[in-house]
């Protein structure tokens, strides 16, 4: 795994340059001690206000056909344009886990699922996520192109193109199935697993 930098503020370089200001008041946040709080924080020294930086929720499933094959998109934005990944996106605040599992597959594939068991829990520190992934249930629907895919395609469990997938999380979430469904099949080593960008 890639190392860690925190930037001045305490946050992800790449998140800093958008957590400047009190969302409260305008001052400027600075990094530092917070009286009650056990670690350097994000906070506003005008008005008190405390902007705390947590990882957030990414919610994927893998979609499997009626021949248990698993559903990839080829990524038509980026990160990790033009490679593939199953389907996936942030959790909205109105919504459960489930929903947005449903809503993200039919989104970025067309296809309608059913989630059916939890295959893992993903953390990807750099990119501030905590990706879940469920297997799914293709329920109906047919593929689709969207402006985030360039193809929606099914790939059996000793078809899976590894040194092209995008994301770490997705490689351990699609190796965690192959694990699961074709224990006797080889899975890539995790120094080839590494990927410098996005999950
Ligand atoms: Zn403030």
């Amino acid at each position: 795994m890639s190392e860690v930098r925190f930037g001045p503020g305490g946050v992800p370089e790449w998140l800093g340059p958008s957590v400047r200001f009190c969302s409260r008041c305008g001052a400027e946040l600075r990094f530092g001690p917070v009286e009650g709080e056990d670690r350097d924080r994000l906070a506003c020294p005008a008005c008190g206000f405390v902007f705390y930086v947590n990882p957030r929720l990414v919610v994927t499933t893998l979609p499997i056909t009626d021949r248990g094959e698993v559903m990839l998109i080829r990524r038509g934005i980026e990160p990790g344009y033009d490679m593939w990944a199953q389907p996936g996106g942030f959790l909205e605040i109105d919504e459960t886990v489930r929903d947005a599992a449903i809503r993200e597959t039919l989104e970025e594939t067309g296809l309608e699922v059913e989630p059916e068991t939890m295959l893992g829990l993903y953390s990807r520190v750099p990119a501030a996520i905590v990706v879940v992934a469920f297997v799914a249930r293709i329920t109906g629907g047919r593929p689709i192109v969207t402006r985030e895919s360039l193809e929606t395609r099914p790939f059996a469990a000793d078809q899976i193109p590894w040194d092209e997938i995008a994301f770490e999380t997705s490689l351990s979430a699609i190796g965690d199935w192959v694990r699961l469904v074709r224990p006797d099949l080889p899975l890539p080593d995790s120094a080839s697993m590494q990927r410098d960008f996005g999950g």
